[in-house]
């Protein structure tokens, strides 16, 4: 029998239309820039979410080089209703990666458009094609010894601050939260026209990246975590190297602690006494970052507390671990460290600094690094932990108080535990926020394992929303049990928008749950 030559077809295409289509695409971005050979097609659905490859398979991908070229793409998508998932770079571990939230979607690589239109350092911004990298841009400020900081997510180096931004992900710089720093948008629409949102609207404007709003409705947002159109640029904000930087750490030994921690550390953000999105994690996360899971327990079911406990005590771990910094001119991080300090001991914390901690401690060394924008993967270590490459998040919205936490803690913590996983967790603060970041770590390999992690993050998912809690992002394995979570009315006009901008549906069907 001989190979199949697609990995999949487009719902209601034939492979004779599909290789119709080929041809144009072909004809459009050159031979070599559309890759439907199911060998290499592979590379985009390495997943590490709880679902198998064959629920997210694409038919072929294409790589565009400019704006001209991903309006032609659209027309031919309309003519043979061939729908294409956006993916800037594809990194989106635990979300998904690069692979369609549907099978037969083909995959609108954008990594060839990868120019740095502009970064202008008077107004902190810069302006970037949608492939950009953030190790790309941190090359160019290093290059042109700029005085810049980027702010960046976890998989920081090959990731783009274009595809994380759309998926609202979060850094952790005083730039921590990306949509509010984000300025001006190019956009393709499903009609092929090209939309330049705020300003950019205006023939020769200077204003598209230093004010948001421009004039009317805002739609930048529609953009985000959407399937209402394929961002070419993006344009976002970033932050002037500030003078003096003080990262500090400050460790508490009990798991209750998270209530005096969050409510210490709440009026100090509020009032932009910390200005950055630091980070409150627990005791395993420590361990996962460092450890392997099989050097601590190899017992059935979820690590028990006590082990945990005991390792991290020999690490010098806390319980939980705030992760924060102060940043400013010396005199203002000077003052203002006077009174962090004091009240991070007057909560019963274990306050270290660069003075006092241990330079090659390597937790400390990333949280100092990620801090000041700089690119770190360390984090990744985290996938070691379990080993067999699965990882999924589930990440609830909780207020930024204490006692909010530890019960948030407690239903993750009891549910994970019944399908054997660990509760491996971090807190981001924001203003008055906090992403509850837990990563479900499970062996891939093992499908007993995958179906618990799926079945676990099912009922995190409706648990959490009988409590009241949503989460702010999600994979491509949940994108509909999360919508329905949010409401009918709200998928409901989702999908009217979805009718108005792309009547064939041929952007990301799926995406966020929306669909026609
Ligand atoms: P990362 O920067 O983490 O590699 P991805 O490229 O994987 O991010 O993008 C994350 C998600 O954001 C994608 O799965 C897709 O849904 C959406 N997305 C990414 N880039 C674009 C784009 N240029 N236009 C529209 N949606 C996009």
């Amino acid at each position: 029998m001989p190979a199949k030559k697609y990995a999949a077809l487009p719902p209601g295409v034939t492979a004779e239309q599909f290789a119709r289509a080929v041809e144009k695409f072909r004809d459009i971005v050159g031979h070599d820039n559309v890759v439907t050979a199911p060998e290499i097609i592979a590379s985009y659905t390495k997943l590490m979410i709880p679902e198998s490859e064959d629920k997210h398979m694409p038919p072929g991908a294409l790589m565009p080089k400019t704006t001209e070229e991903v309006q032609k793409i659209v027309a031919v998508c309309n003519e043979f209703k061939i729908p294409v998932w956006p993916i800037s770079t594809g990194r989106n571990f635990g979300y998904g990666s690069a692979a369609p939230a549907k099978s037969g979607t083909m995959v609108l690589d954008l990594r060839r458009m990868n120019r740095i239109i502009e970064v202008n350092v008077d107004l902190g911004y810069a302006l970037v094609e949608a492939g950009v990298t953030y190790k790309q841009l941190a090359d160019y400020i290093k290059e042109h010894d700029l005085p810049l900081w980027l702010d960046t997510p976890m998989p920081a180096p090959v990731a783009s601050p274009t595809g994380n931004t759309l998926d609202r992900g979060v850094g952790y710089t005083p730039y921590g939260e990306h949509f509010f720093f984000q300025c001006g948008m190019e956009v393709v629409l499903a009609n092929g026209e090209v939309l330049r949102t705020g300003m950019g609207a205006l023939e020769n404007s200077n204003t598209w990246q230093v004010f948001k709003w421009g004039y009317g409705p805002y739609l930048d947002g529609i953009f985000t975590q959407s399937n209402y159109g394929i961002v070419t640029k993006m344009g976002f904000w970033l932050m002037h190297k500030p003078p003096a930087y003080k990262p500090f750490l400050v460790k508490y030994p009990n798991e209750e602690d998270i209530v005096t921690a969050i409510d210490t550390i709440r009026p100090l953000r509020l009032n932009q006494i910390i200005t950055n999105a630091g980070t409150v994690s627990n005791s395993l996360w420590e361990l996962a970052v460092t450890e392997k899971r099989e050097d601590l327990y190899d017992g059935p079911g979820q690590i028990p507390d006590d082990l945990v406990a005991a390792a991290a005590r020999r690490k010098g771990y806390g319980a939980w671990n705030v992760y924060a910094a102060l940043y400013g001119t010396p005199e203002q991080v000077e003052l203002n460290w006077r009174m962090v300090k004091g009240a991070f001991e007057a909560s019963g914390g274990d306050v270290l600094t660069e003075e006092d901690a241990d330079p090659d401690d390597p937790l400390w060394k990333y949280r100092v690094d990620m801090m000041s924008g700089t690119l770190s993967m360390r984090e990744f270590s985290l996938y070691n932990y379990r080993g067999g490459g699965g990882s999924t998040w589930f990440a609830p919205v909780s207020q930024a108080m204490g006692s909010e936490t530890l019960r948030q803690m407690r239903l993750a913590k009891r549910i994970l535990g019944e399908f054997g996983l660990d509760y491996v967790a971090l807190f981001i603060i924001g203003w008055r926020d906090m992403h509850h970041i837990i990563d479900m770590l499970y062996d891939r390999t093992i499908p007993a394992e995958m179906q618990a992690a799926y079945d676990c993050y099912d009922k995190l998912l409706h648990e959490f929303a009988a409590e009241g809690y949503g989460i702010y992002r999600t994979s491509t394995a949940f994108m509909d049990k999360t919508a329905a979570i949010y409401g009918k009315v709200k998928h409901d006009v989702n999908v009217a928008l979805k009718r108005a901008l792309d009547p064939n549906g041929i952007i990301a069907p799926g995406k966020s749950g929306i669909d026609i």
